[in-house]
């Protein structure tokens, strides 16, 4: 599937090790051995850990605070979390306080690549839009001042699942650092590897790792 113009990271096995490229080649770059679609060899697509978030209704998604991921990501201090609404508009609190974005105005530079961390099912696609307006309205969101520290786009989050009430999110909605070993670590975590790969290989060619770390 390629709903993004970067190429497929592809994954290998060969000469006891997991070899890394974007297109399969005919010999083992590693040990040059001709590389025949054996058991060994198995070549699969690493799964691509990045959303368009306008194209994601009703999720929470972390973005990158400049640019894309693929090109940006240092780490994940300079992550930012964010909602977005039934048609795909941006809902987010940042230093200047809130910000609704339509899909359409939307930054696709720092949006086009994000992580999504969840995502409600359609059903509840109303009460979301119902919530949100109520939490930014009536609990007052709209008129808050940001805090880099005490009043940041973790709170809004958090503040917002917290009345949303779904599913196992709301117990974790109390703590950010649970919230975030829980929700944030391994999507960051998986997206921080991914695009280690995917520059190696794009510097090289292909990139060798050993067999006993995970591919995925
Ligand atoms: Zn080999």
């Amino acid at each position: 599937m390629t709903h993004n113009r970067d190429p497929d990271v592809v994954c290998f096995k060969h000469c006891g090790r997991k070899i890394f490229v974007f297109a399969v080649p005919s010999y083992c770059p590693v040990c040059g051995l001709p590389l025949t679609q054996s058991n060994e060899v198995l070549p699969f697509t690493l799964p691509y850990p990045f959303i368009n978030a306008t194209q994601s209704p009703c999720s929470v998604i972390l973005c990158s605070s400049r640019g894309d991921f693929l090109s940006n990501f240092r780490n994940s201090v300079n992550l930012h979390i964010a909602l977005t609404d039934s048609i795909g508009s941006i809902v987010e609190f940042d230093s200047p306080g809130l910000l609704w974005t339509p899909a359409r105005e939307v930054d696709k530079a720092q949006w086009g690549q994000c992580l999504l961390v969840m995502q409600v099912p359609e059903a509840w696609f109303s009460e979301w839009d119902r919530m949100l307006r109520m939490v930014i309205d009536e609990e007052g969101w709209k008129r808050r001042q940001y805090d880099e520290e005490l009043l940041n786009c973790y709170s809004f989050v958090l503040d917002f699942l917290r009345y949303l009430k779904y599913e196992d999110f709301s117990l974790f909605v109390n703590d950010r650092q649970k919230f975030s070993t829980k929700f944030i670590v391994p999507k960051s975590t998986y997206a921080a590897k991914y695009i280690t790969i995917f520059r190696r290989v794009k510097e090289s060619g292909c990139w060798a790792d050993e067999m006993n770390s995970e591919c995925s």
